[in-house]
């Protein structure tokens, strides 16, 4: 084993060429002894850092994990891949503990899941003394900082633990979350010595975000899971009312659908849950209580039928889309209406008893600032990943050309002559309304209540009646972006100017805001537009799809006979790669992306007789365009 380099590993366990960005940095730290800190963002391929140097160390790697489905879940995958590995944790008997612990004190795995629960253990203490341990890897690191979110004490053990193991390991840890003080916290109570910390950005490249302000959302998802037929989907809803109302509609529709939120037993829920994971289902209809520990990498969109109720729940769970690097879609579906409801859940929020007047008035205030961040998400007209990525620290690369936003065509106008009119609004208005009193008196409208105030009797009464009422939102929502305008954090969410607003008048500032064309011309004469957010399988053609089906449907006979779930048989993106090579025997086999050697024993026989069958030996061309471009960059080594 130790004759073979990082490269031999990366091919023959995982089948893939080249490593991606950041991980081999890593590596060849871990390989020098170092320990290393890895902040990366899901899906980027945190597990190949520390698997890939635990094959090549002379001992033992401990992963600590805190999920025991996921521990599971990369058990099979080592597995699958040939590699002998296990995990520990209180889903076994204490018989097949001890099974496992001698069969690993023989020297039977080079890589061992552990809950960090079991650390404390006296077992489990004797028999890490008495092996080899090369590196503890710490997965999910923030667990142990009191700062974030998902605290641990449990992960505190861990510190115990390799203080009292005959030998220092190598301590390897690796994360999601950025912020500076997890960060820290990490370094410091984990006790890294020195560590080479390595960030890769937040970006996730392969997700395509849009807001879509949908009349009817029903319809929209409707058409929007029919024309994703047999790809893998979660569908958010704010409540369990929804989640039903939504789940029925598309039952009704044939959708192979399955539901999940916390009214559901024990058991519905874990039945449900497995039927989504492995493919019998194609869609989950959930509430946030979904997706802790879900590791499903070939998830191909996430919509949310509701707002979530901030940024953070936004991004983590738009982001379980795409896991494997393909193509995927994160759709929010706008309605106004769902302010009102977050605000409604957060207002009765479970909250600690304990809590005093002043800190529960934080809370709620921290909330909502929260809840407005994330409206302005779905009222921003520019690029969304740029408003990610400000909002989680990131300095912005420009508009990323690739989301819903950058793929309208907006027009951009000075509107700061209409800024004025509406602060002298606001004024004419004593600051004592909400947003859709102040766009009615600024459009001259007549509705009932506006006569009941009186606003005719103002200046501002109809200043811009020649602009659409989407577009003086608009521009509000701009205004308050730049902060010359807030709304109360209550329920009556009063429209104010702050003190910033006197620079419009003042003429120090300018206010742009981005329209939507009246006339399409503009869409017609300009061609830009980047076929992105499109699909790894839409390289394929109608034939070449056809054959996809069937390797899935091999795919699927395989992961029933193996009680797998199909993505660990192949990913998708193996299964694409195999149309468009069409391999004829096992050198070109071996040519597949994720075709290690071990995955190619296991089933690379069934899927070549497959291939010869139905294409009698001759190799049609099942995909669009060059073969060169089709396969990207191609393969490296
Ligand atoms: P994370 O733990 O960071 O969320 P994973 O370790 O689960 O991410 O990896 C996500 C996906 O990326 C997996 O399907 C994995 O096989 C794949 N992957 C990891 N490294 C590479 C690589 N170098 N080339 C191609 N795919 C990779
Ligand atoms: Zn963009």
């Amino acid at each position: 084993m130790t004759s073979m380099t990082k490269y031999d590993i990366l091919q023959k366990y995982y089948g893939y060429y080249s490593f991606r960005e950041g991980q081999e940095v890593l590596i060849d730290q871990i390989l020098q002894g170092k320990d290393v800190l890895g902040i990366m963002p899901t899906g980027a391929g945190k597990s190949v850092c520390y698997q890939v140097p635990a094959l090549l160390l002379p001992g033992i790697t401990l992963v600590i994990s805190p999920l025991i489905s996921l521990m599971k879940d990369q058990v099979q995958s080592l597995n699958q891949a040939g590699v002998h590995a296990a995990y520990i944790n209180s889903s076994l008997s204490e018989n097949q503990i001890a099974k496992a612990l001698t069969l690993a004190g023989q020297g039977q795995y080079k890589i061992i899941y552990v809950a960090p629960e079991r650390l404390e253990t006296e077992r489990f203490l004797h028999f890490a003394q008495s092996v080899d341990i090369s590196m503890v890897a710490v997965d999910e690191a923030h667990c142990i900082s009191q700062w974030g979110q998902d605290f641990r004490p449990s992960y505190l053990n861990i510190v115990q633990f390799v203080r009292r193991l005959p030998k220092r390991p190598i301590l390897s840890a690796f994360t999601a979350t950025a912020t500076g003080e997890v960060k820290d916290d990490i370094i410091c109570v984990l006790g890294l010595d020195n560590p080479e910390t390595l960030v890769t950005g937040f970006d996730r490249q392969n997700l395509f975000f849009s807001v879509e302000h949908a009349k009817s959302r029903t319809r929209y998802l409707q058409h929007y899971v029919a024309d994703h037929d047999k790809e893998s989907g979660i569908i958010y809803c704010a409540t369990r009312k929804n989640v039903e109302k939504v789940y029925e509609t598309l039952l009704k529709e044939g959708i192979a659908v399955t539901k999940y939120h916390a009214g559901l037993t024990n058991e519905e829920r874990r039945q449900n849950q497995d039927d989504f994971i492995y493919d019998r289902k194609s869609v989950i209809v959930a509430t946030n209580a979904f997706g802790m520990g879900i590791d499903k990498s070939n998830v191909r969109y996430v919509l949310h039928y509701n707002m979530p109720q901030s940024m953070e729940n936004y991004y983590q769970e738009a982001g379980r889309a795409g896991r494997d690097g393909e193509p995927s879609d994160c759709v929010l579906l706008y309605s106004a209406q769902d302010i009102m409801i977050n605000r409604f859940l957060l207002e009765n929020k479970e909250v600690n008893p304990n809590f005093t007047e002043e800190e529960y008035r934080t809370i709620r205030e921290r909330d909502e600032k929260r809840l407005q961040t994330m409206n302005f998400y779905c009222n921003t007209k520019e690029c969304l990943r740029t408003y990610i990525l400000r909002y989680f620290g990131e300095e912005s690369r420009g508009a990323c050309g690739k989301c819903g936003n950058c793929q309208k065509h907006y027009v951009e106008k000075d509107m700061t002559s209409e800024a004025r009119q509406v602060i002298q609004c606001l004024d004419d208005l004593d600051e004592r309304y909400g947003i859709n009193v102040v766009v009615g008196t600024l459009l001259g409208g007549k509705s009932a209540k506006l006569r009941e105030y009186r606003v005719e009797r103002y200046p501002s009464y109809g200043t811009l009646h020649k602009f659409r009422e989407q577009e003086i939102k608009d521009l509000i929502g701009q205004m308050m972006q730049e902060g010359y305008l807030r709304q109360t954090q209550d329920k009556y969410a009063l429209l104010q100017t702050t003190g910033k607003a006197q620079d419009i008048m003042d003429g120090i500032c300018t206010v742009t805001v981005k329209m939507e064309p009246r006339s399409s011309r503009i869409i017609e004469e300009d061609d830009r537009i980047k076929g992105t957010g499109k699909r790894r399988s839409d390289i394929l053609n109608t034939r070449g799809l056809e054959f996809f089906d069937i390797l899935r449907g091999l795919r699927m006979s395989i992961a029933r006979e193996e009680s797998l779930p199909p993505y660990l048989v192949f990913s998708d993106k193996t299964l694409v790669d195999m149309c468009v090579r069409l391999p004829m025997n096992r050198e070109e086999m071996m040519e597949v992306n994720g075709m290690g050697a071990f995955k190619y024993e296991k089933y690379g026989g069934r899927f070549l007789e497959c291939i010869r069958e139905h294409t009698g030996g001759i190799r049609e061309k099942f995909y669009f365009g060059e073969l060169s471009e089709v396969l990207g960059k191609g393969k490296k080594r």
